[in-house]
């Protein structure tokens, strides 16, 4: 294969940065991965993948060794039951009855999993650790510098940003001082309980498949992962509604008390009491989203992927799924055989009219999924209104056939690049 005349610096070695490292390494591109953890970490916890990020992860000839560390030998179908949080767990929807014919079918996956399956695909020279990138510099040359806080620097063609929500990078994209950040007024409170200890404890849930327990400001998020062994559990307390406010100046993550999350669920049915009862050391994330959602994921020769470009809320576990979409479309574009130095521009312009639209539409759409969950009970949606809504809110998210996009972008810009030569 022939080698790029361009080079690239990744910022930030989260799930994105790291397919994304290995996607162009492949296509011959030269790439330094920073990170600013001292290794490649992912939280302990699970993350669920729809059919649109699987897809994106077969495009990237990734899917594979995932579903190996997955301990699956094929996605299963992950749609979600609907039961309310309280009283007896009435069932209210069942996404199960109301999908047929769409691909459906997804995974769940234990995060560290993740990270390990695509490690030994990766050039242990090309990352540098401890690396925390605090500003990137344009030269006049039209090439970036990265600056990081031992006074070193490096300098690439281009700088892709996957730093995750509260990105650095992303000021040279928007501009500093500009602060996009929003609090959804949401704690999710995270655990992992084993299957069996749950049984054991008389839960009688059918938990391999996922639930969302719904009520009035709160709801839970459960799904299996690790082969079902594990059940992976995201408890949602949102006690001012429907609200948008300031970004939290303290920590967004705290591990807490046991006592204040049975205490925001006091009154709950019993299987969610004896859920959450053997979540010992639960995690406390304040939620945040990118809002309003950015016009615009490139600016010179910065471009931004993942939460860095559209950090959305988790309500639709879609988050990682349109980062690996940005990662596929930026693969495909920056290793077509006529991308090189002086067509780099081009590349990216068309990765930034493909991206945009469709990732801000999930992230708005995974704002109106919380409004949704937390609105069951009493002044709230009845069991009609939340089957009404709940009805088709996944389907744009999975249904889109990326592959097809790409192919049809990159055959325009080919013919515009031989117009352009003639
Ligand atoms: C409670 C919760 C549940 C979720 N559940 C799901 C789900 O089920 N499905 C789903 O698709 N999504 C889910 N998400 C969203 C998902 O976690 C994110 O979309 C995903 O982790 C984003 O990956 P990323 O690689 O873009 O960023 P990150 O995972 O944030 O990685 C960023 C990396 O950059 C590094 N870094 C940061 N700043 C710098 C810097 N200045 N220099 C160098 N390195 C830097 C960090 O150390 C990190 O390694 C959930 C989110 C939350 C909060």
């Amino acid at each position: 294969m022939q080698r790029k005349d361009f080079n690239v610096a990744i910022v930030g070695g989260g799930m994105c940065g790291l397919a994304c490292a290995i996607g162009l390494t492949r296509g011959g591109i030269n790439v330094q991965v920073f990170e600013a953890a001292s290794k490649f970490d992912e939280i302990g916890a699970g993350v669920g993948l729809g059919p649109n990020a699987l897809r994106a992860l077969e495009g990237l000839d990734l899917l594979d060794v995932v579903l190996q560390k997955a301990n699956e030998k094929r996605p299963n179908q992950r749609l979600f039951c609907f039961v309310t949080v309280g009283g007896n767990h009435e069932k209210i929807y069942d996404y199960y009855e109301s999908t047929s014919g769409e691909d459906t079918d997804g995974l769940g996956i234990y995060r560290p999993a993740f990270l390990e399956a695509l490690m030994p695909l990766l050039d242990p020279t090309i990352t540098q650790f401890n690396k925390r990138a605090v500003s990137v510099e344009k030269l006049e040359s039209g090439r970036h510098l990265l600056h990081f806080p031992d006074n070193s620097t490096y300098e690439a063609d281009l700088i892709i940003g996957a730093d995750g929500i509260k990105s650095t990078t992303r000021s040279a994209v928007i501009g500093k001082g500009a602060s996009p950040l929003g609090f959804s007024n949401t704690h999710a409170y995270r655990g992992l309980v084993p299957i069996e200890t749950l049984k054991a404890a008389g839960v009688k849930t059918d938990v391999k498949r996922p639930h969302n327990w719904v009520g009035m400001g709160q709801h839970i998020i459960t799904f299996p992962i690790r082969d079902d062994t594990i059940l992976n559990i995201v408890a949602f307390n949102r006690p001012v509604p429907n609200t948008i406010s300031e970004e939290l100046p303290h920590p967004w993550v705290e591990s807490v008390d046991q006592k204040e999350l049975l205490d925001a669920y006091k009154g709950c049915g019993s299987e969610v009491c004896a859920i959450l009862q053997h979540m010992k050391n639960p995690s406390r994330w304040s939620i945040h989203t990118l809002y309003p959602p950015l016009d615009s994921y490139v600016k010179d020769r910065v471009v931004l992927i993942g939460d860095a470009a559209h950090g959305m809320l988790p309500h639709l576990g879609a988050g990682v799924g349109q980062g690996f979409e940005d990662v596929y479309t930026l693969c495909r574009l920056l290793s077509h055989p006529g991308t090189n130095k002086s067509t780099l521009d081009a590349a990216i312009a068309v990765y930034n009219e493909l991206r945009p639209p469709r990732a801000n539409m999930v992230l708005q759409r995974s704002i109106d999924m919380g409004n949704i969950y937390d609105n069951y009970g009493p002044g709230g949606y009845t069991v009609q209104g939340m089957r009404e809504r709940l009805r088709g809110m996944w389907e744009p998210v999975w249904n889109h056939d990326l592959e097809a996009q790409v192919t049809t972008a990159i055959g325009e810009l080919e013919r515009k690049n031989v117009a352009e030569k003639n």
